[in-house]
């Protein structure tokens, strides 16, 4: 329910709400295909705080008690020697600094800034010195939105309606995914791979109590964009995708390359980052006018306002993941890695794509392709699943 009401006025959302001292004010936003911006001086003076020019095409924006360093076309703000990476450049315009939403409404209260984010209500606002001493509050869903529960519920939150986990097998039907050999050569197709451990991952979810929504359960293409709405229109909570990586041909040892790795849906930072969304989004090739409408591969808008919500979730999400399947995988972990994946895109919900092994490294594509391999890789990513709704619940008190 919050995720569609979120896609309406994500899309919709052509100003930002600010609410100081209980004086609500709206500044203009102004969303194009990178990020959804707003001028840095009206949000600074409406929050309360300063703007002030330094030589250079650089800035001193200090909000909600945190100072950042902004220069015109670099994508970074920098506060107390911490780099935090911009969904895109800030930018003047007309001699006015502007800057993506995303530092006030993400950035901001995850450097200590006193700042609170509804995006229910799409609503920032500064949260007074006094009230904020201790912790800026880190839950998405601020508890000003119900009725303040006892500290007995907070500590043992009321048991949340049955929670829906989307869990998408990568590819199918006329699209194979990428393809590997076992050591006995035995041809390994990721379609097959991700399909098996994805409907492992269903009954060991099931299996603790949430309710599971397949994207596919048999061998056929489902269009990268409907696997999203499939997501939004069964309300999930948490979208997982399988996916099987490949070593890129023209590295120096190719079959070499083992491990796995764990994306959210952002800007991809690295070459490599690149090279994976590139691989899983080229799907769209397969797809015919019957599947998905004609659309650019690459000309997708990562629309901010309404996965920034979601940024610090995913990422907690894959952070887990990656945590439980170094418990079973035999390769090495390659971390919590970030790209523009399509079919993230329109999974207004915390959603991560799990790339569960090389199927061209030959042990590796032995171990994902064997039944106990996906039975342990599944077990893993169940585990983490339910371990980020625990602590989820936590923090929203088993409501939403
Ligand atoms: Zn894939």
């Amino acid at each position: 329910m919050i995720a569609l009401a979120l896609l309406a006025a994500a899309l919709q959302a052509d100003s930002l709400r600010l609410v100081v001292g209980g004086r609500d004010s709206a500044i203009v936003a102004r969303a194009d295909a990178q990020a959804t911006f707003v001028a840095a001086d009206a949000a600074v003076a409406a929050l309360g705080g300063r703007l002030q020019r330094l030589p250079n095409h650089r800035y001193l924006l200090s909000v909600g008690g945190v100072a950042f360093e902004i220069t015109d076309r670099v994508p970074f703000a920098l506060s107390d020697g911490r780099l935090f990476p911009l969904i895109a450049p800030a930018r003047e315009r007309d001699g006015r600094l502007e800057v993506p939403v995303q530092l006030f409404t993400d950035i901001a209260p995850r450097a200590g800034a006193r700042l609170r984010w509804d995006p229910r209500r799409q609503r920032l606002s500064a949260v007074p010195e006094r009230v904020a001493t201790s912790a800026v509050p880190t839950a998405p869903v601020p508890s000003a939105t119900r009725a303040s529960p006892s500290p007995a519920a907070s500590r043992t939150p009321r048991s949340a309606r049955r929670r829906v986990i989307v869990v998408d097998a990568g590819h199918g039907g006329r699209d194979p995914g990428m393809r590997g050999w076992s050591p006995e050569r035995t041809p390994v197709r990721e379609k097959d791979v991700t399909l098996g451990v994805a409907l492992q991952l269903e009954e060991e979810l099931e299996r603790r109590g949430y309710a599971v929504i397949m994207t596919r359960r048999t061998d056929t293409l489902i269009a990268l964009d409907d696997r999203g709405r499939i997501a939004n229109r069964s309300k999930g909570d948490l979208f997982i995708s399988i996916h099987v990586n490949a070593a890129n041909p023209k590295w120096r040892d190719p079959q070499a390359a083992r491990g796995f790795e764990t994306y959210f849906l952002a800007e991809a930072k690295t070459e490599d980052e690149r090279r994976v969304a590139q691989m899983e989004n080229e799907v769209v090739r397969f797809e015919t006018d019957a599947d998905a409408p004609k659309h650019d591969p690459l000309g997708f808008i990562i629309n901010d306002m309404a996965q920034n919500e979601h940024l610090r979730e995913s990422n907690d999400l894959a952070a887990s993941i990656q945590t439980a399947l170094r418990r079973v995988h035999p390769g090495p972990s390659r971390g919590v890695k970030q790209a523009g994946f399509r079919v993230l895109v329109k999974a207004y919900m915390p959603a991560v794509l799990v790339e569960v092994g090389f199927g061209t490294n030959g042990s590796e594509a032995a171990f994902i392709s064997s039944a106990s391999g996906q039975r342990s890789l599944a077990v893993a990513i169940a585990d983490a699943a339910a371990e980020y709704l625990a602590r989820y619940e936590q923090r929203v008190g088993g409501d939403r």
